[in-house]
């Protein structure tokens, strides 16, 4: 490939904080919230106009992960954010019917349902409103470019934005991008499973339908009364991390996606007024990039239900697709240690969503947006004891972390008594 040289100039330093986290998906704007929360001044930078990542710009609108899925009990094992996202949108009346089975579970604090639906508007506001209320300084419309590293140690990044290039200089930086870009950028080292591999997770475009003149008796997505989100065309294999890729696949999904549509309405006849109302900005994007860190997820590790010394947070979803089929774990849960959010090489990093350290088949599980929000809380926290002690991710005080977390309302232990509001 031919390059160009770009010539060196000087960046304005735009901001100089305690943390700055990149990406306002479900890890970051957990991520943003604990940390400013806990006291630390906070930059969160989002490339959209609104938070939400996945949920939001890809329509992805199911959130999953609160509960087990052992018999009787079908145990809590995610509170903290994630719980408070879903009980303050349930004020605003802004929760549909998910598809998955719901059980009769009550929808009091610690005790919510294993999945739900959510008005993804009113997810951008509560979400905006949570940072707002926390002290979050959002800097939205801002692109990530580059890491600032010196001596293996992060101190800032570079943000592309209306204003040009800036430079963002902080005692922490968290890489909730997703992809694991900071990451990557930063020298970490990081895989991907072959995007050929039978067992990676596909892109798809979701997109909205309404019903036209009847309502159907089962919409076949996430059910918002008048119309649903649906699961919509998938590229086929692509790399999420190339721009060509990238591009070539939201081509193809949008080119496939009306006569998605045909589809289902030849599958399901009570589909036939239906029409497209809403196509996402983003593809929906499943997996890139996994982040090497001080210790890697195994599946034996999500399959025997491994408890950590270090947890910082707990899955107990289904590994979805690498069976072959949706594989229910037999056991309460499994821990997410907090060295799979501690990346090798780089100093004043953390890893924060589904780019953490891990194996294909606890990514399955811990990808869902409950646990991811449960693994932002953890990583925001982190952050902000990291420069109210004066030390590094890597020297933290592990202890300090849980105490923090669970005296807020997280959830380490399974079964334990639910400290949230
Ligand atoms: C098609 C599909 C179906 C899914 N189904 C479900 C489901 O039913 N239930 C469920 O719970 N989960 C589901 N998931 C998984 C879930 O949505 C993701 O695992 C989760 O959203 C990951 O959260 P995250 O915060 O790590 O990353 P993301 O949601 O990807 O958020 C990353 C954020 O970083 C921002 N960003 C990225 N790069 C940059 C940059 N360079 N500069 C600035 N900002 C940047 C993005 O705009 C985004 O806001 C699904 C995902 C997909 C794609």
């Amino acid at each position: 490939m031919q390059s160009y040289t770009e010539p060196e100039h000087r960046l304005p330093i735009a901001r100089n904080k305690d943390v700055i986290i990149v990406g306002g998906g479900p890890a970051g704007l957990a991520a943003a919230i604990a940390a400013a929360r806990n006291g630390a001044s906070t930059s969160l930078i989002e490339r959209f106009g609104y938070l939400g990542g996945t949920a939001t710009a890809s329509l992805m609108a199911c959130i999953n992960g609160f509960r087990n899925q052992v018999e009787p009990d079908f145990t809590q094992t995610v509170r903290g954010i994630a719980e408070e996202i879903v009980l303050r949108l349930k004020q605003i009346d802004g929760l549909g019917r998910s598809p998955y089975p719901q059980k009769p579970y009550p929808t009091e604090p610690g005790a919510m349902e294993y999945s739900y639906a959510i008005d993804t508007e009113k997810f951008k506001y509560v979400t905006m409103k949570m940072c707002d209320e926390a002290g979050v300084d959002l800097m939205l419309h801002n692109w990530f470019s580059t890491a600032i590293v010196e001596d293996d140690t992060i101190r800032g990044i570079v943000v592309e934005n209306k204003s040009g290039r800036q430079a963002l200089m902080a005692r922490v930086i968290i890489d909730a991008s997703g992809d694991g870009d900071v990451a990557a950028r930063a020298g970490v080292p990081f895989w991907q499973t072959r995007k050929d591999e039978a067992p990676r997770l596909n892109d798809a475009m979701m997109y909205r339908i309404a019903f036209g003149r009847t309502r159907p008796q089962k919409v076949h997505g996430c059910d918002f009364g008048d119309h649903a989100v649906v699961w919509g065309p998938s590229p086929g294999p692509m790399d999420g991390t190339d721009a060509d890729q990238l591009s070539a696949g939201e081509v193809v999904a949008r080119l496939r996606l009306f006569e998605d549509l045909e589809q289902k309405k030849q599958k399901h006849p009570e589909l036939a007024d239906a029409r497209v109302i809403e196509t996402p900005p983003l593809l929906g994007i499943r997996q890139t990039r996994f982040i090497e860190g001080e210790y890697k997820l195994t599946a034996g590790d999500a399959l025997d239900g491994r408890r950590f010394e270090d947890v910082v947070a707990i899955s107990s979803c289904a590994i979805i697709h690498y069976y072959g089929y949706r594989r229910y774990l037999e056991h309460e849960g499994y821990d997410i240690p907090y060295r799979c959010l501690v990346p090798k090489r780089i100093d004043n990093l953390l890893i924060a969503g589904r780019c953490i350290s891990s194996e294909q088949q606890p990514y399955e599980s811990h990808r869902a947006m409950v646990n991811i929000m449960a693994i932002g809380q953890a990583a925001g926290t982190a952050a902000a004891l990291c420069c109210r002690t004066a030390t590094t991710p890597r020297r933290l005080d592990v202890p300090l972390l849980q105490q923090t977390l669970e005296s807020q309302g997280a959830q380490l232990r399974i079964g334990g008594a639910s400290t949230s509001p």
